[in-house]
């Protein structure tokens, strides 16, 4: 039976062999691992990929959204609005820096949506910060964000862990504030072979502070002044990102946008509601949401697993639906209805898209998708 995997590593690995072998080489003969050359060179690689004029390693996503907080200068007890509809590690972020989640239903799009934000920063002049998720790879609203900022005196940190090349009308991840957070978890658009992440910036001070924080706070050698953390890149990583990965990005993009343009064009299945992009927008495509209406994704689901088409739900529960959430400190901000973000978690499932997939296999996945029916 014909299977199409969510993600396929051992293609990726035939196609990148050669060039992460020649990686390894590099940081071997080097004998220097840690906050070296390499990470130095992906830094300024990246930095300018992103358009940014600073990057910042660190060990994974979630410190690159925790240091970022944290060298933004969040106090215990700040208050800062996000969305309940995104990777568990957005909110522990929030937490491990001391904040306080005010969580704000998303839009049609599964993203924070614009107007629940700006109403509540009109009702609650507390919150400090905010930190938008571009979900699925779809950018949220850089000029508005850009906007509520300056409006509303709060500092945005973008969590850019699945929309690494997203663009829109001009605007890509790392506009709309301070800072935008990148994950390089394998699944991402620009994975590692292992955890890394990264902090994009404008601002030359704070990514001083993010450089810090992310090495036991040390503001000179054996000097430590803040409360600083173990977060760094491996210079092995960031030689694998390097010379393997980033300059592969461009045409793995390319090619995850064609797929998503072939099941925008070919998924015609009446029972499912396929998430379309704005006409402006070039997503990141990092995942193809769709949601399966009359609530019978888990008939879905079932089916697609016999037929070999691996699918995944992003995500099954909300934030606020998790055990963590119940014994934590809440603010009785965090309750907006969460109506759309629950109709998400109930309902969203997510096609397989990655670089390697063939046009067979997406052709398969289309037919698949059509033939399902309720019964
Ligand atoms: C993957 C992901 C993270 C966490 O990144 P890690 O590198 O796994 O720590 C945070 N937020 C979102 C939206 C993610 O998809």
């Amino acid at each position: 039976m014909k299977q199409v995997l969510a993600n396929d590593f051992r293609r990726q690995w035939l196609e990148t062999r050669d060039d992460v072998l020649e990686a390894v080489e590099t940081v071997g003969a080097s004998g220097w691992y840690i906050l070296g050359n390499e990470v130095e060179a992906f830094e300024k690689s990246l930095a300018e990929y992103c358009n940014a004029d600073f990057a910042v390693g660190c060990a994974n996503g979630l410190d690159a959204l925790e240091i970022s907080l944290r060298a933004a200068g969040l106090e215990p007890g700040d208050k800062v609005l996000t969305t309940p509809l995104t990777a568990f590690a957005t909110t522990l972020a929030i937490l491990r820096a001391g904040g306080c989640p005010v969580f704000v239903d998303v839009d049609k799009q599964g993203l924070l949506d614009m107007e629940r934000a700006e109403a509540a920063l009109a009702k609650h002049s507390d919150i400090r910060f905010i930190m938008p998720v571009h979900l699925y790879g779809f950018l949220v609203d850089i000029e508005r964000l850009r906007l509520l900022s300056e409006q509303y005196g709060v500092t945005v940190i973008e969590d850019a862990a699945q929309a690494i090349n997203a663009n829109e009308r001009g605007n890509s991840i790392g506009g709309a504030g301070l800072a935008a957070c990148i994950s390089f978890y394998p699944t991402k658009n620009l994975g590692a072979m292992g955890d890394g992440g990264a902090i994009i910036t404008h601002d030359s001070d704070f990514a001083k502070s993010c450089r810090q924080l992310r090495d036991y706070g040390q503001v000179g050698k054996y000097q430590h002044s803040v409360y600083g953390m173990n977060s760094r890149l491996d210079e092995l990583q960031a030689a694998i990102l390097s010379k393997a990965f980033l300059p592969r990005l461009e045409a793995w993009s390319a090619r995850r946008t064609q797929i998503a343009k072939t099941y925008l064009k070919g998924i015609s299945n009446p029972l499912l509601h396929v998430l379309a992009p704005e006409l402006s927008a070039k997503p990141a495509w990092h995942l193809f949401p769709v949601l399966v209406l009359n609530g019978k994704r888990d008939a879905f689901l079932e089916d697609m697993k016999t037929q070999g088409v691996q699918c995944n739900v992003h995500y099954p529960r909300l934030v606020t639906e998790q055990g963590l959430w119940s014994k934590i400190q809440r603010s009785p901000e965090a309750y907006d209805p969460l109506t759309e973000a629950r109709n998400f978690a109930e309902n969203e499932v997510s096609l397989p898209i990655h670089p390697q997939m063939t046009d067979d296999e997406a052709s398969y996945v289309i037919q698949t998708v059509n033939e399902w029916t309720e019964q």
